[in-house]
């Protein structure tokens, strides 16, 4: 090209080059062939011999040349020695970038540097710092462009297209789904799924599935924001909306050539609108995109029949985009890579990141090149390597005429050391004046400690009469619950306030505690009449089919119950044996309970089961809970978890009282309880209170318990709800954890 174009410059200055390639020669030499004058301007180091020589050697020897010197003294930039080399140590990355961020708004502000683009920001690990640098730079407003470009594939609007795809061939899992949904990139998406697919994501406990999509008011029927609720129907119809457009793509799930899968995504994006406000070519560059796509085909063998259908479609897609890339354009702080800045002479040079282990850094092992067969084929290897990276160093030292060298000492408990090419003891701190954000700003008034925000609550104690006084009848699971941290009653009780949390693929505990309960009640009502296991076995699974029926749950679920629980079922009926053994037999399930069992204390309940004792093969009633002269009984709670009935734990520190009071409440009927149970459906075992050898008797535990009472509902009629758990263990899975006063600021 240069001798056909008779290309000959008068003078040619050629700088900042060493270790050229053969084919770079060539260019070269081409080139000083047809200019009058080359100026060449080269390192001369003792020290890096090894790197400069190669262009040396080709200059002398393939030219006549006159060499020069240039006294350091006059050189420009500085040398080394009297730029007074120093570096800082800031306490972790974050600092770092926000001080490198800091001294260049500080150098903008105060008009030392107008102009952003003569600054370069380099770090010899960008990767760690790139989106550090993005958010920080963003606060302090600092536009900058990172040299390395982005591919394609991992833009956010092709991540977007990308995620149609992967949510058809894999039956819409709720992530690439929901990112689709909810993609600014689709401006004809109903504008109700970017408002409610983030909630409906969290609350549903979707994992795939179109039917699930469609179904959301039923997944969704007990879902507490009413406003949730009342948008489900009109989503529910979105859905059938947007499930109609991708019928289409769908129809080539599993058979679609290259062809006809473009076809229909193109189709798909022009209907939805596909577009990026930074970019307004996006539309034909997808286009041109899945035109190269669908010539696949003709590569493919005709006879073999190929039709990967969309799997094989979307590898083939990613692979254009993650080879196509986006041009970094943009202006502003240049942001690069160590290695980038070979030959770079900035103006103004921030190197950041310069840790031991990270400059310099080692090359990466190679498993086919070992590096003693490296040195002997003249390739680069690790001590070239090294010193390479040294030479790099050295050269932006000494070109830069702006310098600002750094380094984190820390990460997380990490203590990291300056980098060795780092002078020795040249460590300094800075001090950039100035408020130079928003952020700053804001933090720059007085500092108020977030825990002295946070209180203990407060209530007037007639407020919480209606509830809690001496007309209203307390739900005895509530003292239990009370007791077990004041706070924590509060803000889920009366509050109701309810964390936002990702709903987990997972039957509710209510929901399994209710499917049990319904199960044992119907189960053990008949169980005096089951002759054999069989029987009661037969009697089951009828009894499940018929609940699980009427249950909002998957076929997954629905078989997993039946299964589990038929497979603990020898063990319900050893246990049920073992009762009638000792002389039980069941009288009732979900029995309401009340009475005053206090003077002015109203207490009210549901006990899961009561069985009585048949005294000379008495037969009672079954159906009515009224006292008789034969009216000695068991109470039992039915838990899915395992049993948690500690005999210390109720008497000295006044945890379980619920079956205590229960027991209170039944007496209080003329029962007289002998004792009281949980029932872990989980361990299939009962664990009683009071057990065989106990020295207290149920009425000792009765008055023990209600003795708690008292003192509990007193300070509850108060408007106790002080921080305090009757357990430490409660505040390790608090929601309020956060926000609690007992962890948060102890000291109050
Ligand atoms: S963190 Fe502990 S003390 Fe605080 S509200 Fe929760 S349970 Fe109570």
């Amino acid at each position: 090209i240069i001798s056909r174009h008779n290309y000959s410059p008068a003078i040619l200055i050629l700088d900042g080059f060493y270790e050229v390639t053969p084919s770079e020669e060539l260019i070269l030499k081409s080139l000083i062939e047809h200019t009058e004058t080359t100026l060449i301007l080269m390192t001369y180091d003792d020290n890096f011999t090894s790197i400069t020589n190669s262009f040396d050697d080709f200059i002398k020897n393939n030219f006549s040349i006159e060499t020069g010197s240039v006294d350091p003294e006059t050189a420009l930039p500085l040398p080394l020695s009297e730029k007074r080399l120093s570096y800082v140590s800031y306490p972790g990355i974050d600092e770092e970038v926000e001080g490198i961020a800091r001294h260049i708004k500080n150098l903008f502000i105060s008009g030392r540097c107008r102009s952003l683009d003569k600054i370069i920001v380099a770090f010899p690990k960008l990767h760690v710092y790139h989106d550090i640098v993005q958010r920080v730079f963003k606060r302090y407003g600092i536009p900058c462009t990172f040299s390395i470009s982005k591919p394609l594939g991992k833009t956010e609007p092709y991540l977007a297209l990308t995620a149609i795809l992967e949510s058809i061939t894999d039956d819409y899992p709720r992530l690439p789904f929901s990112r689709f949904l909810t993609s600014p990139h689709f401006k004809k998406m109903p504008a109700l799924f970017r408002e409610w697919i983030p909630q409906i994501s969290l609350y549903s406990g979707i994992i795939k599935g179109k039917n699930s999509w469609l179904g959301l008011s039923k997944t969704l029927s007990d879902v507490k924001s009413p406003a949730l609720r009342d948008i489900l129907p009109e989503v529910e119809k979105e859905f059938k909306w947007i499930f109609k457009k991708l019928k289409p793509l769908e129809s080539l799930k599993d058979r679609g050539t290259f062809k006809q899968t473009s076809e229909a995504l193109h189709k798909l994006l022009s209907e939805l609108d596909f577009s990026d406000a930074e970019d307004i070519d996006i539309g034909e560059q997808a286009a041109d995109i899945l035109k190269e796509l669908s010539l696949i085909d003709n590569l493919i063998l005709a006879d073999t029949g190929n039709k990967g259908g969309l799997r094989e479609f979307i590898d083939s897609l990613r692979y254009i985009l993650n080879a196509s890339e986006k041009e970094a354009e943009g202006e502003g702080v240049q942001v690069s890579g160590f290695f980038e800045l070979r030959g770079a002479e900035p103006e103004y040079l921030y190197l950041g990141g310069l840790k031991d282990g990270d400059l310099p850094s080692m090359p990466e092992i190679d498993l086919l090149l070992p590096d003693n067969v490296k040195t002997k084929l003249g390739l680069v290897n690790m001590k070239r390597y090294l010193h390479l990276q040294q030479f790099i160093f050295q050269w932006l030292i000494d070109s830069s005429k702006n310098l600002h060298l750094s380094y984190p000492a820390m990460e997380a408990d990490r203590l990291f050391l300056p980098s060795p090419f780092l002078p020795w003891k040249a460590e300094t701190t800075e001090k950039t004046p100035g408020i130079l954000c928003r952020e700053e700003e804001l933090l720059s008034h007085p500092e108020i400690p977030l825990s002295s925000h946070i209180k203990e609550i407060g209530i007037k104690s007639r407020l919480i009469k209606k509830q809690f006084g001496e007309n209203s009848k307390i739900r005895v699971t509530d003292i239990d619950s009370y007791r077990t941290c004041h706070r924590k009653f509060f803000i889920e009780k009366i509050l109701k306030l309810e964390p936002s949390e990702t709903k987990e693929y997972e039957i509710e505990a209510m929901l399994l505690g209710t499917i049990i309960h319904e199960i044992m009640e119907e189960l053990m009502a008949k169980s005096r009449s089951y002759r054999d296991f069989d029987e009661m076995k037969a009697d089951a699974e009828k009894l499940l089919a018929k609940l699980l029926a009427e249950k909002p749950l998957e076929n997954y679920w629905k078989n997993f119950i039946r299964d589990s629980f038929l497979s603990i079922l020898p063990e319900i009926y050893e246990l049920e044996s073992e009762l009638r053994a000792e002389g039980y037999s069941f009288m009732k399930a979900e029995v309401l309970v009340e009475g005053e069992v206090i003077k002015n204390i109203k207490l009210k309940g549901k006990i899961d089961r009561v069985d009585i004792k048949i005294q000379n093969s008495s037969r009672t009633s079954r159906d009515k809970i009224k006292s008789s002269e034969n009216n000695e009984v068991e109470i039992i709670d039915y838990k899915t978890g395992a049993a948690q009935l500690s005999r210390t734990e109720i008497v000295n520190k006044g945890a379980s009282l619920q079956l205590f009071l229960y027991a209170a409440l039944m007496k209080s009927l003329g029962f007289k309880v002998n004792r009281a149970g949980i029932y872990s459906v989980k361990d299939t075992k009962i664990t009683w209170v009071p057990g065989k050898k106990d020295s207290l008797t149920m009425d000792d535990y009765i008055e023990t318990c209600l003795k708690y009472l008292e003192k509990t509902v007193s300070d509850l009629r108060k408007g106790d709800f002080t921080a305090l758990p009757l357990n430490e263990q409660t505040c390790r899975n608090c929601h309020e954890r956060a926000y609690c006063p007992y962890i948060q600021a102890p000291s109050n």
